[in-house]
């Protein structure tokens, strides 16, 4: 669909990770030509079973990754269900549980490694003549032409096109090299992830025990032993964790979930990642585009920043499929400021609303725990409010794009 003769592409992205990856595939799927480019190595591995980057992923960035041609190249194998979620607060009784079945559905949503998804994204990737994948390539300088953009790489290349897009996580460099600011606050907590095998099966219910120091989800896998967690808590926290032998960290593990799920069995290397909110202050820029992890960033709690990032995705695509379909320039600011308007915003409350439930689940003032324990139960008990929550949490419900809202 290039129009003009000197164009490499209609658009390139920078970044081919789960959000950019999707993206190109939305665009390809469309017809248009797309550079896709990462500075990392292609990387089609045997890492999906162990890969401790294991994502809720909801019922709307489902029907994405299926606009994407991506969803039906997932093996069964990479798809465990939770079909319930129970969350709880290590000071007092308070607790809430969500079922799917109460709102006529078969499952919350999967759970399903980072890797597993970014394969299947490339498997869709290098089927399509349209689409041009690029490894180990960085940008080095972006230059604004009249109707384009020139890229130039670090190894000396160049590629013009109508629109940039940056899908290159939280330390982008298309960000930088168009200087977009990016607001950044340190949450001072890392989060250190592994698969664990526990002695109780998990019965698909997805955990969340919310202790002083942060919250630690356990989310089911396949197996129905075994479970992959997500503890935020305190950079020296985090340090001792994983300075531990194996069997006193599943002591301490078992401990703190309130022996749940019994003993922990084995576990697989514990990866440790550092926590912030962010947020770019615009996401667009005339010919520049900013999705996912490049644009924001949100608390693990409610594991939702890679399903933004998907409902990013698939918003710009939209706009750049209909401008394009119309003869219209995509990469001019009018274009992509109905993208930033329709996202900026609902990120932006998703952010705050996390940082709310951060804050109100590790104040150690008696008046607090005793409401939080109150409101929990009390939601618990309300199902109209409970099941309204529900929908949106799963993608059901909200300001949602097109290709989240459609069976494909
Ligand atoms: C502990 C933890 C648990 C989480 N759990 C969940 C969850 O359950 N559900 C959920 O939805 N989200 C979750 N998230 C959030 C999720 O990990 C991110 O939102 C998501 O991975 C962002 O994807 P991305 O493609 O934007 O960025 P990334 O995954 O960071 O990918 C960026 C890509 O850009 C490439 N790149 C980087 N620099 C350059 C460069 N200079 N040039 C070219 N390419 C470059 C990289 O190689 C990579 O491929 C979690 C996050 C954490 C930290």
């Amino acid at each position: 669909m290039t129009t003009s003769e000197e164009l490499d592409a209609d658009v390139i992205v920078v970044g081919g990770g789960i959000i950019g990856g999707t993206f190109a595939c939305l665009l390809g799927q469309a017809g248009l030509n797309v550079i896709l480019m990462d500075a990392g190595l292609r990387q089609v591995s045997s890492l999906k079973k162990t890969d401790p980057r294991v994502f809720a992923i909801t019922l709307a960035s489902e029907k994405i990754l299926k606009k994407a041609g991506a969803w039906n190249r997932l093996h069964d194998e990479d798809i465990a269900y939770f079909r319930k979620m129970h969350v709880w607060d290590e000071h007092g009784l308070g607790e809430i549980n969500f079922d799917c079945a109460a709102i006529c559905q078969s499952t919350m949503g999967y759970i399903i490694s980072h890797q597993a998804i970014v394969d299947a994204l490339q498997e869709k990737l290098l089927e399509m003549d349209n689409v041009r994948c690029l490894w180990s390539v960085s940008p080095a300088f972006i230059k604004e032409e009249e109707n384009a953009i020139v890229l130039g790489t670090e190894d000396g290349l160049q590629f013009k096109s109508r629109l940039l897009v940056g899908a290159d996580g939280h330390n982008s460099k298309l960000r930088s090299l168009a200087n977009i600011h990016y607001k950044k606050h340190d949450y001072k907590q890392s989060a250190l992830g592994c698969i664990v095998t526990t002695e109780f099966a998990h019965g698909e219910i997805a955990r969340q025990r919310f202790l002083k120091r942060g919250p630690l989800a356990f989310l089911p896998m396949q197996d129905p032993h075994q479970s992959a967690i997500v503890w935020s808590t305190s950079p020296d926290h985090v340090q001792r964790l994983t300075g531990i032998d194996k069997a006193g960290f599943h002591f301490e593990l078992a401990e703190s979930f309130g022996h749940e799920l019994g003993d922990i069995k084995d576990s697989t290397e514990r990866t440790v990642f550092p926590l912030s909110r962010a947020q770019a202050d615009n996401y667009t820029k005339s010919r520049i585009a900013l999705i996912g992890d490049s644009a924001h960033t949100v608390h693990p709690l409610a594991g939702l920043g890679a399903n933004l990032g998907l409902l990013d995705a698939a918003m710009l695509a939209e706009v750049v499929v209909d401008s394009s379909q119309r003869d219209r320039d995509p990469g001019r600011l009018q274009v992509l400021r109905r993208y930033e308007r329709r996202r900026k915003g609902e990120n932006q409350n998703v952010m705050y609303l996390l940082d709310g439930f951060k804050h109100l689940f590790e104040s150690q003032l008696q008046s607090v725990q005793w409401l939080r324990n109150f409101g929990l139960d009390t939601l618990d008990s309300l199902p109209v409010v409970k099941h309204a929550i529900l929908r949106r949490a799963m993608g059901l419900k909200g300001d949602l794009p097109e290709y989240a809202r459609r069976q494909h």
